[in-house]
């Protein structure tokens, strides 16, 4: 009796408040014994000194080691953020934000206060902000600011043997940099394959940190044959493994979204099927555009007695941990940019991985005990299909974004940068072509007002000089509202499985007058905002309402930057063409011709080209179009269409479409206003 006494003594003592804080206490002092428990734990002084007594210094661990979540904290509790912030760039920008989510729990602060990041149209960092955790386009946006990263005392490019292309930049403008301006920057490299020598050569024989890791030994497991759907192959693995196997959690790799929700659904389905005669299996999703509160799941403990199937794109490769991963099932494929400098056209495609990558994935499942990995194609295809290491994107991208952002930076001579693989001076040439035709170089290859202007906005060049065009044609208002929507790409309309014919029928609502696809997100901006951003109305009209609060961030974001290169915000909400020739400004490389047989040639580098069938003129077939993006699935399809007048081109792309490009070859008859110069337009 008496220990029930004590008992409610207890209880009524603590107030609910004191308890939360006795609770939160006790889980910070779990996740600091946690940390001792990382493989970095024991080098945490060693490393403190080699930082203290090398400027660069090249770090190398497995993922999972503590290099992302635990440097910065060590570099803080030696004193480096009494200097100036830590700053760690991502590749990606969900690595950013759930790293930068851990390490604030794990300092026992608010996420965007003394640990934040930030990632394009989103800073979730303050005036308190010492560690920032960041993606590396955002680092090189500042640099263009912020020249010497006068704020930074350390510099931690992270995921180096990533290889994207700001992070190749990057190394080149602080190689440069702290040689010249910054002898006090510290600058870590930090990389989860053993290719480190390369990172140290180019930065003058930098010296190697290397964590061991604890690994485990993984099974390798192949296909007898190639499999023809490698989907369907991933998910009957996945459930060959939760009934068969012991427990341990499953990660699979896919390349993307749309892959990931028709797997989920799949699993999900044939799981129902099987009813209780198995352990529950929990599905965790994670993708780039998965929404934030979703994407905490992976990393919540499996019950006991279930089991955990983590569906993931490369993000799950080296950039999260997850812990508790036994099986890895790898398909071996992942989408690549691919790029052709011949006729400028970028497309993603999925493509093979690499033997490194393979590796990666595999090494996945063995960070806490032996592992296993199922890889869906054959012994033969590794050995001899494969390519040993995936290539640095800079070498297979479109380089116009970063030509702009260099020449921002008065770095003139992009033929003697020091790249760390130089990219193929066709695409450098390409892109300055490009910059050129869209009037932000001058024929000396100097930035003209209009490019500089341009550059002020964190988006490709063609939609940033859509942008910067709209000021002449009395429409940014309606502009920069198309743009926000078109960076949300293609998560605005939502068609559930049940009501297909509905959703379809409210999306054709916006297309009417086939006004194209552009000016139907405009109207889609354009009525929510109408309706005072109501979340009924998304529901009404089939409109997924966190697109489109992320669309109005975007869009807040891009009136600032109109005001900061002294635009006037401008509506002309009945002058169509005015709209459209804006995005023709921009997006005049993207225009195609139909052909009789109802396909298109793009017309400058022809190639045969589709309408998309989700696009609002899939049935309409303008004779002239302009596109947002070219995306290859069974064929090459546009993507966001919008019809187009053919003089428009000459008219505001003289340098780039001459009169014979426009001229209808069936009835040689010569557009109307085509040839008159004095209507040529110098943005
Ligand atoms: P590395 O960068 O060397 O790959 P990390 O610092 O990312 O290693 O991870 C160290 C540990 O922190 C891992 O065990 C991982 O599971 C844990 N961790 C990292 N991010 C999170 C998160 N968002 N939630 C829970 N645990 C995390
Ligand atoms: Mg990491």
């Amino acid at each position: 009796k008496a220990s029930v006494m004590d008992g409610d003594k207890f209880d009524n003592d603590l107030s609910p408040d004191a308890l939360e804080e006795l609770e939160a206490k006790t889980g910070l002092e779990k996740l600091q014994e946690d940390r001792k428990t990382l493989p970095i734990y024991p080098y945490r002084e060693q490393l403190l000194q080699a930082v203290k007594d090398y400027q660069v210094l090249v770090i190398v661990g497995e993922t999972g080691s503590g290099k992302t979540t635990q440097i910065p904290q060590y570099l803080h509790e030696a004193g480096y953020t009494k200097l100036g912030k830590v700053g760690c760039t991502q590749p990606r920008r969900v690595a950013a934000m759930s790293v930068a989510a851990r390490v604030s729990q794990e300092m026992g602060v608010k996420l965007g206060h003394e640990v934040g990041y930030s990632i394009r149209f989103e800073d979730n960092t303050s005036e308190k902000t010492i560690i920032k955790y960041m993606t590396d386009g955002m680092l090189l946006r500042e640099f263009l600011g912020e020249p010497d990263l006068a704020s930074y005392s350390v510099i931690m490019v992270d995921e180096a043997h990533e290889r994207t292309l700001s992070t190749d930049i990057l190394f080149g403008l602080v190689k440069q940099d702290i040689s010249r301006f910054r002898p006090d920057l510290k600058l870590l490299i930090s990389s989860a394959t053993l290719d480190a020598e390369k990172f140290s050569d180019y930065f003058d024989s930098a010296p190697i940190f290397k964590i061991p890791g604890r690994r485990y030994p993984v099974e390798i497991h192949y296909t007898r044959a190639p499999e023809a759907d490698y989907l369907d192959a991933a998910i009957v693995t996945v459930l060959q493994i939760h009934v068969t196997q012991s427990p341990g959690d499953i990660l699979v790799f896919f390349t993307g979204q749309e892959e990931i929700e028709t797997a989920e659904e799949t699993l999900k389905h044939r799981t129902k099927g099987l009813g209780t005669k198995i352990a529950e299996l929990i599905i965790c999703p994670i993708y780039a555009n998965l929404p934030t509160e979703l994407q905490a799941k992976i990393f919540e403990p499996t019950p006991e007695g279930a089991r955990k199937v983590v569906l993931a794109t490369n993000i799950a490769e080296t950039s999260l941990t997850i812990d508790g991963i036994k099986y890895v099932i790898d398909p071996g494929f992942c989408k690549m940019k691919s790029y052709n400098p011949r006729t400028g056209m970028e497309s993603l495609l999925v493509t093979p991985v690499s033997k490194a990558s393979a590796m990666q994935r595999a090494g996945r499942s063995g960070r806490t005990g032996p592992g296993m990995c199922f890889r869906l194609y054959t012994a033969y295809n590794y050995h001899h299909d494969l390519d040993d290491n995936t290539v640095p994107e800079i070498q297979r991208t479109n380089l116009a974004s970063v030509v702009l952002s260099l020449k921002s930076l008065g770095i003139h001579d992009l033929l003697n940068f020091d790249f760390m693989d130089p990219p193929p001076s066709e695409a450098l040439l390409k892109a300055l072509e490009l910059l050129f035709a869209l009037n932000a170089l001058n024929k000396h290859g100097e930035l003209t007002k209009v490019g500089r202007r341009m550059a002020e906005f964190p988006l490709d060049p063609m939609q940033a000089k859509m942008i910067v065009a709209s000021d002449k044609y009395k429409c940014s208002d309606e502009i920069i509202s198309i743009a926000a929507m078109l960076s949300i790409g293609n998560s605005i309309f939502y068609r559930p499985k049940d009501k297909q014919v509905h959703a379809d029928n409210a999306r054709m609502n916006f297309h009417t007058g086939n006004v194209g696809d552009h000016m139907a997100l405009l109207k889609v901006y354009n009525s929510w905002r109408e309706t005072n951003f109501s979340t009924q109305w998304c529901y009404e009209n089939y409109i997924q309402v966190r697109s489109m609060k992320r669309a109005r961030d975007i869009r807040d974001q891009l009136e600032g930057l109109l005001e900061r290169v002294e635009i006037e915000l401008s509506s002309s909400p009945n002058e169509l063409d005015a709209v459209k020739k804006s995005i023709t400004s921009g997006f005049f490389p993207h225009s195609a011709r139909l052909q009789k047989n109802g396909s298109y040639r793009t017309v400058k580098h022809p190639q045969t080209v589709h309408i998309h069938p989700s696009s609002g003129l899939a049935q309409v077939l303008p004779r002239w179009v302009v596109y947002h993006e070219l995306v290859l699935t069974t064929k090459e399809y546009m993507r966001q269409v919008t019809e187009l007048k053919p003089d428009w081109l000459v008219e505001i792309a003289p340098h780039y479409y001459q009169l014979k490009d426009v001229e209808d070859p069936a009835s040689k008859k010569m557009p109307k206003g085509v040839g008159r110069t004095s209507e040529l337009v110098q943005l």
